[in-house]
């Protein structure tokens, strides 16, 4: 194998990461051309480490890496952005590690995915410069969704296909929004009245003519049950995780 076969670039987004024996770093990657990957940093927790100063949190970054036996090796790093001293604020770095969690979570290792690359590398950009980050949860989490190919209709019922009419349900466990012959009533289910489902489907537009950034309250709780469901286990964000999100 020659050296240019052994080295690749990739334009990365840092998601997380922790530490590995005594002064390296595991990386978790969402890369554009390659998606989500694992990759060390070798020496990035020595204090003057070059690369490890590079790898920040939600960072964009252009790096070499090279192939190595399990996990490859990141020889050098360039940052594309400067979020962090913007995220360090704590409401910021709170969403802004929800939204990279929300991905880890949800995309499978080595499948490229470069719409959700730009959807998380502009949503970043969003949180760091915002007063009220939190404003981008649901529209990021339901785009999010949206490009994974799980967001449901707002306009019909997910089982039998009618239109829904005045008063609607969500049910996270069928992944989609039911109407009063198919629902069947118990406590997670969320009331959707036309305007919420209005909202919820400006919510997952995108951008342009259409498009919401603001939800309602019951179309943020519908969006935030379809996120618990997908992710099939209680979200790491609020407990001390195995990798640092906001935090290396
Ligand atoms: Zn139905």
């Amino acid at each position: 194998m020659s050296g240019e076969e052994r080295s690749y670039r990739a334009d990365a987004l840092i998601l997380g990461a922790r530490p590995l024996g005594e002064a390296d770093r595991i990386v978790r990657l969402l890369t554009r051309e390659f998606g989500k990957l694992d990759a060390v940093a070798k020496g990035a927790r020595r204090p003057k480490s070059r690369i490890g100063g590079r790898l920040e949190i939600a960072g964009r970054v252009e790096m070499m890496l090279h192939r190595g036996r399990s996990l490859d090796v990141i020889v050098s790093a360039e940052e594309r952005s400067h979020r962090w001293t913007a995220l360090v604020e704590p409401e910021r770095l709170a969403v802004a590690s929800l939204a990279l969690e929300r991905v880890d979570v949800l995309c499978e290792p080595g499948e490229p995915v470069p719409e959700i690359f730009d959807l998380l590398d502009s949503s970043l950009d969003a949180i760091a410069k915002s007063e009220r980050p939190h404003r981008f949860v649901a529209r990021f989490s339901l785009r999010l969704l949206d490009l994974l190919g799980s967001m449901p209709p707002a306009e019909r019922c997910c089982l039998c296909s009618d239109m829904l009419e005045d008063r609607s349900w969500l049910d996270a466990s069928e992944g989609g929004i039911l109407d009063a012959k198919c629902r069947r009533p118990h406590r997670e289910e969320i009331a959707l009245d036309p305007e919420d489902r209005a909202n919820f489907a400006a919510l997952g537009r995108e951008r342009g003519a259409g498009a919401a950034v603001e939800a309602r309250p019951q179309a943020a709780a519908a969006i935030e049950a379809l996120i618990a469901h997908y992710c099939a286990r209680p979200l790491r964000v609020s407990a001390l995780p195995g990798y640092a999100y906001g935090a290396i």
